[in-house]
């Protein structure tokens, strides 16, 4: 089998087959494939699209890559989320700990941020001593403690995703629809946990702009899940606006605390008590609205706060900085970015915003580059809200001051100030079972 065919036959609209789909991943992660013969076929994916089979033989074969986790010593059900990526989403740092809090098992990996979105291992590493990068041992065992253990991707899971990721950010493919769910659900198999919520994120901040793409995504992720046994829903929801007030590391987590502690933004305590419901739904804990109820009543009780905090201290972080949030450091410089308009806020760029944050340090340019945890923005106008000349749209913070120029540009670029006051779009779209 010849490398030069595979490419050809996929810029020539044909299906590939198993085994040359097979080839290309073995190849590509053993070196002897180079990057350009893999950038190119990646390329010829985009424009050609590939059907379910291929779809599915493709994240099998990304799963198949590396290891694949077994659960043998932890009992009970296993359930996951991932978010199909964003800006503003902590949705994980609340979730998880109200699904664990109610006795089932969350063992989750999670990733960095990349480009405009966050990722939610950067934003645990804003807790001081907070160690994600811990042995697989050392993960079941936390499981096993507080039915909670959230650390970075494990090297040995997965290697195709991690080497077809970097390479897809750097040859503008990462948008497709088949190399996104293969990516996703590879890892998601590799995790190998029961039942799966897909967060499938729509709109400008989100790497599926409509609701359509959005739909397609959800219902191919869906029936890759379901054909690999396992149980899994994707919610479509809204990523035109950030989630909550946050965006940046340490910003995100003291949000996320609050919501825990039953004062979070609307939005996001809305979108996190669906994810939790449907998470515990499909864990076999009752009926939707039972569960609903219960993911509430985690909240106010405090009781995912308590597993939060539990969970934080196994992983080595400093549970002094959860129970009082002031503890956080400050960043040196803070900045309010004022409106240069009177009029209702009628739209936001999401991705905008995302970029401002990373603008101020919050994100990477490239892989290497070190993230300022203390960087980002609070908004203070959303969607629907009406604003003054002069008055203050957004704080933003930073560690380096001569951020702000550009940072504070793109923002305002990203708000749009009208005479009349907008709809809102709904939080959540549509459900894919
Ligand atoms: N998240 C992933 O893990 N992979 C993608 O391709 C896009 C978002």
């Amino acid at each position: 089998m010849r490398m030069y065919d595979i490419i050809k036959s996929k810029r020539d609209g044909k299906s590939l087959s198993k085994e040359q789909i097979d080839f290309f991943i073995k190849g590509y992660v053993d070196g002897t494939i180079p990057d350009y013969q893999a950038s190119a076929l990646l390329m010829a994916i985009y424009f050609k699209g590939m059907d379910i089979k291929e779809t599915t033989n493709l994240t099998l074969a990304i799963r198949d890559s590396g290891k694949v986790l077994k659960f043998e010593d932890i009992g009970g059900v296993r359930v996951d989320k991932h978010s199909t990526g964003g800006v503003g989403d902590k949705t994980t740092l609340i979730v998880a700990p109200i699904v664990a809090s109610l006795g089932v098992k969350v063992a989750k990996m999670s990733g960095r941020g990349l480009g405009h979105t966050g990722g939610t291992i950067d934003k645990l590493e804003s807790i001081p001593n907070y160690k994600t990068d811990i042995s697989i041992e050392e993960f079941k065992n936390i499981v096993n403690q507080t039915n909670l253990s959230i650390v970075g991707q494990n090297s040995e899971l997965a290697p195709a995703d991690k080497k077809l990721y970097a390479l897809r950010d750097v040859t503008a493919t990462v948008d497709s629809l088949p190399l996104i769910a293969s990516s996703i659900m590879g890892k998601k198999l590799a995790s190998n946990d029961d039942c799966i919520v897909l967060d499938v994120k729509t709109g400008s901040g989100s790497f599926m702009k409509t609701v359509e793409d959005s739909k397609k995504l959800s219902k191919l992720m869906v029936e890759i899940g379901k054909n690999a046994g396992k149980k899994v829903v994707a919610l479509i929801t809204d990523m035109s606006s950030p989630l909550g007030n946050a965006i940046g590391n340490s910003l995100e987590v003291i949000e996320a605390i609050e919501t825990l502690n039953g004062n979070g933004p609307k939005d996001l305590t809305e979108l996190c008590i669906t994810i939790a419901s449907n998470m515990l739904f499909l864990a076999g804990k009752g009926s939707l609205e039972e569960c609903e109820k219960m993911s509430k009543e985690a909240i106010y009780s405090k009781k995912a706060l308590e597993t939060f905090i539990k969970t934080v201290k196994l992983h080595g972080g400093d549970c002094s900085y959860i129970l009082n949030t002031s503890k956080f450091e400050k960043a040196k410089y803070t900045k309010e970015v004022l409106s240069l308009k009177t009029g209702y806020v009628t739209e936001i760029d999401a991705e905008g915003y995302g970029l401002a944050s990373l603008m101020l340090g919050a994100g990477r340019n490239t892989k290497e580059d070190k993230i300022d945890y203390l960087a980002g923005i609070i908004i203070k106008k959303k969607v629907g809200d009406y604003v003054l000349e002069g008055e203050s749209l957004a704080e933003m913070y930073t560690s380096d001051s001569n951020a702000f120029d550009l940072a504070v540009k793109k923002y305002l670029q990203s708000t749009i100030i009208g005479d009349e006051k907008p709809k809102k779009p709904p939080l959540i779209y549509d459900k894919v079972e």
